[in-house]
């Protein structure tokens, strides 16, 4: 999901105790004792133990801090006879200062700052990302225009992605397409394209597992109140992602490890329905006349007790593209200049 969800405003260090990033990381040049955290960049090899939760011969989740919750995530390491591939490289993975073996790529399955902690981490390795996000993972300006954040705002979120989220912009990043596929060595990764969270959001098909990122399927339902976030889109990638046929289904965050098909679904159909009970009560508002300004103070996203420097740019695209939908299906319409009415 999104940074979005929290209920407080995140607080940065305080969500990983503190020192443990520090300690872990030094590992590798442990012989220079005036070593800092900040000069040690390169990932190292480390166990997961308990965390590294391996699925088939070549497939693991490397299980983030708090079951993946936000700011962590949970990222999928996939290990083929020639190479080795880490998809969503996230906080915890940075906290720990690496792998449980060497990586060959990184592969970003799109351009959000808790998917790409790892990006500095592993600058040794290949980055791959869609296409259509590859702006985000190229510099923190073009991941700003993801959010489509301005003036302070924006200002104040490049601040704490770049200390908390250890963004590091690559410009080396190599886009892919839908279908693409990762020849590892007797593993393939094949993308997905599944847009509507942002442009290039993907998923990964790895032999009998399916990487679903931030189609999470969560209460909360599907997240598209970035600039980059399309609602239409998001409804076609969901009707496309529910045909998917695997026995393990991953989620970044919460939900995590999803066993069979069935019970996949089922999630699927909950999660999809949220759009258009969201819709339904924003059309059940406009009874009478509004302006999206009215309806971004109504809440149709987050419950009254949230609290988010973001969550009235998230209310104002949500409802936003919400009212484009009705006007386009003759649902509502503009009766006077900027304010909405059921038709
Ligand atoms: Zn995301």
């Amino acid at each position: 999901m999104a940074r979005w969800l929290l209920s407080q405003p995140y607080q940065g260090p305080a969500c990983r105790p503190a020192g443990e990033r520090l300690e872990r990381s030094t590992v590798p040049v442990a012989t220079d004792p005036a070593a800092t955290v900040e000069e040690v960049k390169t990932a190292t090899i480390v166990p997961w133990d308990d965390d590294q939760i391996r699925l088939s011969s070549s497939v693991s989740v490397l299980q983030g801090a708090g079951n993946g919750a936000y700011p962590a995530g949970n990222s999928v390491l996939v290990e083929g006879s020639a190479e080795v591939a880490l998809i969503d490289p996230s906080i915890t993975v940075v906290g720990r200062g690496g792998a449980p073996v060497a990586v060959d790529a990184v592969i970003n399955s799109h351009g959000h700052e808790d998917h790409m902690p790892g990006n500095g981490l592993f600058a040794e390795s290949r980055l791959h990302i869609h296409h259509d996000d590859l702006p985000a993972a190229r510099s923190i300006e073009g991941l700003m225009d993801v959010y489509g954040l301005t003036g302070r705002t924006r200002a104040d979120f490049t601040a704490q992605v770049q200390e908390e989220f250890f963004y590091t912009p690559r410009d080396d990043a190599e886009g892919f397409g839908d279908g693409h596929v990762f020849d590892l060595g007797g593993v393939a990764v094949e993308a997905m394209h599944l847009p509507g969270h942002t442009r290039g959001h993907s998923g990964f098909r790895i032999g009998n597992v399916f990487f679903l990122s931030d189609i999470d399927l969560t209460g909360f339902g599907p997240y598209y109140g970035d600039a980059w976030s399309d609602l239409d889109q998001f409804d076609e990638s969901l009707r496309l992602v529910r045909e998917v046929e695997a026995d393990w289904y991953v989620t970044f965050h919460h939900k995590g490890i999803i066993e069979g098909r069935e019970t996949f679904v089922k999630m699927v159909d909950d999660f999809h329905a949220v759009i258009e009970s969201r819709h339904e009560r924003m059309l059940a508002f406009l009874a009478e006349p509004h302006s999206l300004d009215e309806m971004v103070a109504h809440r149709f996203v987050y419950r009254p007790h949230v609290e988010h420097v973001f969550l009235e740019s998230v209310e104002h695209r949500t409802a936003e593209l919400h009212v484009a939908r009705m006007v386009d299906r003759g649902e509502a319409a503009e009766v006077e200049p900027g304010r909405y009415q059921r038709t």
